[in-house]
Formats: structure tokens, sequence, C-alpha cells
């Protein structure tokens, strides 16, 4: 995976803005037609929504694989890109879209500029931020996190959950086989999570305290200790914990994508059947496209920013077919 020096403009083919399912296959099939790419992505790792928010989880609904967990889907996308060596841009926000001598020119809020022959769109939902727990926050990244990257960081420790969606249920039951002790503290007594995962949580000895809020934490220097109280009657708690996981949901924004001139409708990108958008050399794909019958699905995503970077080989070269040929026709070792 290469690395692009922050201030140097590179040129690349297609410039694929968001590294969630859609635009890591995009980078595939860039490169696949033989094109330069570069995928840029404001979170530090690729993945999108799949690895800020399940990347546990198992995913029934990929073509060909009956069951895969999300990091290994993320994975395997990265592997099936990396032959063609496409450029990173983690911790890039795009933020501005402008156009020298007709070619798209991005420019990120860190200082990367990228000259394309053609922008693929894959933002998903934005930008996303995971709503705060003001009462924990001096201890974000000494024992609080928002998300939970790799169960294994939280092995034998106490471990105190915060919310009562499906987030919040989901590491509660993975994490219960390997943390010391799991208690899941929830504001409501209801939850949002499948009464199904609530129940395997229960049967997996994690204490649920309901009605309850994280009013205080403490520790040294990492987190040691957090306060619960029982809201109803104010009654108070002190939990031993290493660990605090705040599923409390994220808000997403598409933030400056909204100001490129793009159209669209209910925040989403208006496309036409070959993916591009109103702006020249702009195309798009996934979850942040809209047309009448639009479905998000990373499955649909994948079908998109394969017709996305076809249509913008055409234009990239017009000389160049839509069609891409068979990836079965070429020699049996690739690439
Ligand atoms: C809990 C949960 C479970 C799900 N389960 C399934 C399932 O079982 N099957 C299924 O098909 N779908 C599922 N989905 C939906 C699926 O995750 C999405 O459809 C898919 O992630 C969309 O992929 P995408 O690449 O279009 O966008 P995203 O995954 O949203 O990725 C977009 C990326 O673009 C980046 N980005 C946005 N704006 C900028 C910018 N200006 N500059 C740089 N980067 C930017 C974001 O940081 C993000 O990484 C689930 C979603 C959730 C939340």
């Amino acid at each position: 995976m290469s690395t692009l020096a922050e201030t140097s403009p590179t040129e690349v083919d297609i410039l694929i803005v968001g590294a969630g399912p859609a635009g890591l296959y995009g980078a595939y099939y860039a490169g696949f037609r033989g094109l330069r790419v570069a995928v840029m992505d404001v979170l530090p790792q690729p993945g999108g929504q799949i690895t800020a928010m399940y990347p546990e989880k198992p995913i029934f609904d990929i073509a060909g694989l009956p069951s895969v967990r999300g990091r290994d889907l993320v994975d395997n996308l990265l592997a099936q890109a990396a032959p063609y060596e496409p450029i990173h841009l983690l911790g890039h926000q795009a933020v501005e879209l402008t156009y020298d001598d007709g070619l798209p020119v991005v420019r990120s809020a860190q200082g990367a500029i990228v000259r394309a022959g053609a922008v693929v769109v894959t933002g998903g939902i934005g930008t996303f931020t995971p709503r705060p727990l003001p009462t924990a926050d001096a201890f974000e990244g000494r024992g609080l996190v928002y998300f939970v990257r790799r169960l294994a960081d939280h092995t034998d420790q106490d471990v105190v959950i915060v919310g009562g969606g499906d987030s919040a249920f989901d590491w509660a039951a993975s994490l219960a086989p390997l943390a010391r002790s799991v208690t899941l503290v929830h504001r409501r007594d209801r939850f949002r999570a499948h009464a199904a995962t609530v129940e395997r949580v229960r049967d997996a000895g994690v204490e649920i305290l309901v009605n309850s809020a994280i009013t205080a934490t403490e520790g040294a220097d990492l987190l040691e200790t957090v306060h619960v109280t029982h809201l109803p009657d104010g009654t108070a708690r002190e939990i031993k914990a290493q660990s605090l996981i705040a599923a409390l949901g994220f808000t997403a924004d598409l933030g400056p994508l909204l100001d490129w001139g793009l159209e669209l409708r209910s925040r989403r990108i208006l496309v036409g059947t070959d993916m591009a958008t109103n702006l020249p050399r702009v195309y798009a794909a996934g979850d942040i496209t809209e047309y009448p019958g639009k479905v998000r699905l990373i499955a649909v995503g994948f079908g998109e920013v394969a017709t996305a970077v076809n249509n913008a080989a055409t234009v990239i070269d017009p000389e160049a077919e839509l069609f891409p040929g068979h990836s079965t026709d070429g020699p049996a070792e690739r690439k």
C-alpha cells in the first residue's frame, strides 16, 4: 500500500473518494482496467461503515460468500486491489473540487492535491462522528473507545458498554467470552437491539443495568472506575473498568461534498444509469447515490462502482471500450 507525500500534487487516472466497500472494490476495478488509482478517506482505516461500526459482525448477503466477517470482507477487498498498487490516502478528507484544463482536481483538508482523469465519489453516508459520552471524555484513548477495532484488545478486561442498540449488544455478545467481565449500561429499560441478541447477551452472563447512566469516571492515568447512577432513585454504584465502550450511535455528515455543485436529492448524489453525476468527469457509487429504485446494500454498491469505473474509463480514454472484458480472459497468474 503506497502513501502519498502530503503536499505533492499527484496525477492518477481515477481518484476514488471514500474507502468503504464500494470504494475499495472500485480500486480493484480501476486497476483491472489498467488505470492508476488513488483512494482517499477521512478515516484512518479503510472499510467505511463496516470497519467503523461492525467489523466483527458476520455479513450474510455478499454474493458468493454465505457468511463473511466484516473485517475479513474489508481485508479481502484490499487484497483484491493490492496487485494494482492503489495509492491509499487515509486520514484525508476531500474538501474541494476544482478543474484544471478540464480535469478534476481534489484537495484534502490535510493538504493532498490529486489531479485525476475522473473522480468516483463513494462517500457513503459521509464522515461519521460518534455521539460523545461527556462524563468520560477525559479518558478517550485511555480506556474510553467509540469503536471496537479488535476484540482481542479487550481480553481479560472489565468492560462497561453504554448503549441500547445493536452495536452495544453485539459488542457485549462478542466480548463476553474473552473479557473478565462485561456490564451494559442503558438509560432506558427498552432496547433498540434485536430481541434475540438481547437474550444472547443475558445468557452470556452480561450484567445489564437499565434506567442508568455513567455519571463520572476515575483513574490515575488510565480508566479504573466507572460511576453508574440509577436514574429513577439516584442510587450510585462504582464499577471497576479498564475499558468503557460508548456505543451511542453516530452522526453522519456529507460536509464539504455538499458544496461541490453536485445535484443532490435528500443529501444524496443523483446519478444516471452510467453512475455519472451532473459534474463533468465525476461519478458516484454506493450508499451516497440516489435514483428511482435505489437499494442501499454492499452488493448494490459493488455493481454501481464497476459501472462507474467502466464508464469513467471511456471518458478518460475515448478509445477505451465500455465493457472491460472478463477477468477470466487474462493470464492464469493475475498481474
Ligand atoms: C450496523 C450495520 C450493519 C450493516 N449490515 C449490512 C449487511 O448485512 N449487508 C449489507 O449489504 N449492508 C449492510 N450495512 C450497510 C453497509 O455497511 C453500507 O451499505 C455500505 O457500507 C456502503 O458502502 P459505501 O462504500 O457506499 O459507503 P461507506 O461504507 O459509508 O463508506 C464511505 C466512506 O467514505 C468516507 N468519506 C465520506 N466523505 C468523505 C470525504 N469528504 N473525504 C474522504 N472520505 C470521505 C467515509 O469516511 C467512509 O469511510 C450495514 C450497516 C450498518 C451500520
